[in-house]
């Protein structure tokens, strides 16, 4: 990028973002409020239909987003219809022991969402007699409820004015504002909730953050792949007109994930798997989960921990080790499968009818092919005589 286009977009923001100079207030609104009228007509043509557009309601609008935050759109809406069918309402979820809630959640990943929305549904029904405030502030107090959520469940589902404002969104602002501030910094996103929430149109309030977060989701793609070309934004659009699309938005240089490796076991005595539910704090904490040792154990060590849990091992068998990706850590994962007599009283004995009905198995955890088909699979390959 030239020297002078770099000073020609520093003047863009400065006009664009600049909130103590009144003419750029003024340049800013207009060029925003460009952006809404180009956006709402384009929105009602071409939105998508999905389950928690039709029958929206509060409850239904917040049950989404927070299955939205850190999943895809397209894994959550099974999950969505599942949930709000078993509990349609913030009562039904305030009530629903924590099993059942996991299996509901189960696949979703990221289980202190479910955990904080049953503790949300819970001061709902104990403040607000079960519907959720209309009022930013009162949302943004609830517990899983962020600056972006708050936002979204105000705009969406009580049509008031406040933006919702999150990476498709900043994507789509810095790149239609040519703004070269860094997303992840507090005070862009600041800046940029300041100068969307003085174009927030009073009529169609949840329409403008669903447009933004449609247009950041289906053609203002992440990755340098934006399609341009089908944006109902590209006459307006700076970085468009700039040529600086393909370096915008900027942001933060993430530090490398932490590795841990862990040694998962697998156990059952052919007719269930043995569990433990994992320490409450931590990843995963309180869910069900096999035994787990820190360190990648060799096939011997895993036999004298075995032994010394009081089990007598029928075959054990080394299964393909995986990677499971969080976001600040990778786990390197080490996995056996063993067949053991009986399965020692200090783990749950868990059979393939209660995984399939009640238990919930974080997506960390694989289940070994051999074990998928109900636990008897495992038993079924074996030469039932051997002892090892
Ligand atoms: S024209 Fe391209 S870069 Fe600009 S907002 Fe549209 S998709 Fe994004």
């Amino acid at each position: 990028m030239s020297s002078g286009s770099e000073s020609n977009r520093k003047g863009v923001r400065d006009a664009l973002f600049q909130t103590e100079n009144k003419r750029g207030q003024e340049v800013a609104s207009e060029h925003l409020r460009a952006l809404v009228s180009l956006l709402l007509p384009w929105f009602d043509r071409h939105k998508r239909d999905l389950p928690w557009r039709r029958d929206k309601t509060p409850y239904t609008t917040w049950i989404s987003e927070i299955m939205l935050q850190q999943t895809r759109v397209e894994a959550v809406k099974g999950y969505y219809l599942r949930f709000v069918r078993a509990l349609p309402t913030a009562a039904d979820l305030a009530a629903c022991p924590e099993d059942r809630l996991m299996k509901l959640w189960e696949g979703l990943g990221y289980y202190s969402r479910v955990r904080n929305l049953q503790k949300a549904a819970r001061i709902v029904v104990e403040r607000y007699g079960g519907q959720l405030p209309a009022d930013y502030a009162a949302l943004r107090a609830l517990p899983g409820i962020g600056d972006y959520t708050a936002g979204a469940i105000a705009s969406i589902a009580f049509g008031l004015p406040v933006p919702a404002v999150d990476g498709n969104v900043l994507r789509v602002i810095a790149r239609y504002a040519d703004d070269d501030g860094n997303i992840d910094d507090p005070a862009v996103r600041k800046r940029v909730a300041a100068s969307l929430r003085a174009v927030y149109p009073a009529e169609r309030c949840g329409d403008l953050t669903e447009s933004l977060m449609e247009l950041g989701a289906t053609v203002c793609l992440p990755n340098g792949a934006p399609l341009c070309a089908d944006c109902p934004l590209r006459s307006r659009c700076l970085a468009f007109r700039n040529g600086t699309v393909s370096d915008l938005p900027v942001r933060k240089e993430k530090p490398p994930r932490r590795i841990e490796r862990h040694t998962v076991l697998w156990i059952t005595d052919g007719q269930g798997v043995a569990l433990i539910r994992r320490a409450a704090r931590g990843v995963l904490g309180g869910q069900w989960a096999p035994p787990t040792t820190e360190g990648a154990l060799s096939e011997a060590e895993v036999r004298k921990l075995l032994c010394e849990a009081d089990c007598r091992i029928l075959t054990l068998t080394p299964q393909p080790n995986y990677i499971h990706v969080f976001t600040h850590i990778e786990w390197h994962n080490t996995v056996y499968l063993a067949v053991v007599q009986a399965i020692p009283s200090q783990w749950r004995r868990v059979t393939a009818d209660e995984l399939q009905r009640e238990v919930a198995l974080p997506a960390a955890f694989p289940m070994p092919h051999a074990l998928k088909n109900g636990a008897s699979g495992a038993l079924d390959a074996l030469p039932k005589s051997k002892n090892v």
